[in-house]
């Protein structure tokens, strides 16, 4: 057994915050949280650890994730990387998540599966890497959003197929792109234009469903987006352009909101190698807000990811300075509904008995300054395992082709 002892803890659970609390690990699980005061020590034989008044809380997890592809340069869509590359690149960003203390990653894929393979091997125990949950393969149009890493169907016949051979493969729930953010020699109101159509869209969800698998969808523009309400998809990616009209729709068929507000912000800003798609996402980043600020304002379920870009510590403090979340509720985004919406709730998200051992320990108070979480987390407890985040730099090769910021 482990006791973690003298830290103020963030739940995330029944409990709320424990203000000077006991954790207990045995094994990979958290058998006891308590406060100091309430804790029996003779009743437990174990290794003592103080933490010093240090923040002990869940994991991070990422709800947008992309296991080969993250903070690195280049237009995404144009990526080539052969599967063997894109395995090393997946188990290179394993480390830097996890030194960022993102436990839990829910990838949205691309070309091939490494992600997936990521995974396998993660959960055999071959290399070190956060909890994955992941869509196969990217299903999209022909000349859509991202050419070079999507499984291309162009009919309903053509649609079954790809979501039953993911299916069979065992993929976590399916992923959609429906609408095309290439078309920017265009000038649209919402600066993109739909390419699921609707049809397809309602076929996606229903095949998905019958198969017992959710469909989240890469959609912003709002023809796009109230086509994906209107299918009944289970979460939008993205969103740019929802007005309070369709908050109020994806709550009555509970849609689940993740904005990507600091990949997105990070679109919009040059330096990124990015630059024919720069100026559109600057412009876009205005329309995401004007989402952000429905999606709050109507009680939508959201949920923090970053996509290829940004940080889980950026999210959390972007959905507390943009879309108006207290630090704790934007914390929440980050941890426990994210677990939910992972369908991992009854193992990760929440520092409470009976779950995994898996938390984070953060030196200053990200109550008082979200922002502390990027670089301040010391420790973290994986599986029950023990690390001191300093390791993972030892590991971690510099390298020009990422900007991982750390
Ligand atoms: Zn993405």
């Amino acid at each position: 057994m482990k006791i973690y002892k003298n830290a103020k803890i963030l739940t995330m659970g029944t409990a709320g915050i424990i203000d000077n609390g006991v954790v207990v690990v045995d094994g990979n699980k958290i058998v006891k949280v308590c406060e100091v005061s309430d804790f029996n020590e003779s009743n437990y034989d174990g290794e003592v650890v103080d933490l010093k008044s240090m923040i002990l809380m869940p994991g991070l997890i990422n709800g947008h994730h992309h296991s080969a592809m993250w903070k690195s340069y280049g237009r995404v869509g144009d990526f080539k990387h052969d599967a063997a590359t894109q395995a090393f690149m997946c188990a290179r960003l394993s480390l830097v998540a996890l030194k960022k203390g993102v436990l839990a990653t829910r990838d949205l894929a691309h070309k091939g599966d490494g992600h997936m393979q990521l995974k396998e091997c993660r959960d055999k125990g071959v290399i070190l890497a956060p909890r994955i949950r992941g869509a196969m393969e990217i299903i999209a149009l022909p000349n859509g959003t991202a050419p070079n890493f999507s499984a291309e169907i162009s009919s309903v016949d053509e649609l079954r197929v790809e979501i039953l051979r993911q299916a069979s493969l065992r993929t976590d729930f399916i992923k959609i792109v429906a609408n095309n953010e290439r078309m920017t020699h265009i000038d649209y109101e919402d600066l993109t234009c739909p390419w699921f159509s609707q049809e397809l869209m309602t076929a996606a969800v229903n095949i998905s469903h019958e198969v017992g698998l959710k469909v989240a969808v890469h959609a912003n523009g709002r023809t796009a987006v109230n086509w994906c309400i209107d299918a009944g998809v289970d979460v939008i990616e993205h969103g740019r352009c929802i007005d309070d009209d369709m908050a109020r729709n994806m709550v009555k068929k509970g849609i689940t909101y993740v904005p990507t507000l600091s990949g997105q912000k990070a679109n919009a800003t040059p330096g990124w190698g990015r630059d024919d798609i720069q100026p559109r996402y600057a412009a876009s980043w205005k329309l995401l807000i004007s989402s952000m600020k429905s999606t709050v304002k109507n009680g939508v379920n959201i949920v923090a990811g970053t996509d290829c870009l940004g940080s889980v510590c950026e999210e959390i403090v972007l959905l507390n300075e943009v879309g108006g979340l207290s630090p704790l509720d934007a914390i929440g985004c980050a941890t426990i509904k994210a677990a939910k919406l992972m369908e991992m709730d009854d193992q990760i998200g929440s520092v409470e008995e009976g779950k995994l051992a898996d938390f984070i320990v953060v030196e200053g108070d990200p109550l008082k300054d979200l922002s502390i979480l990027e670089d301040n987390v010391k420790f973290i407890s994986l599986d029950g395992k023990w690390y001191d985040t300093d390791w993972f730099v030892h590991m971690i090769p510099e390298c020009s082709y990422w900007a991982e910021g750390f």
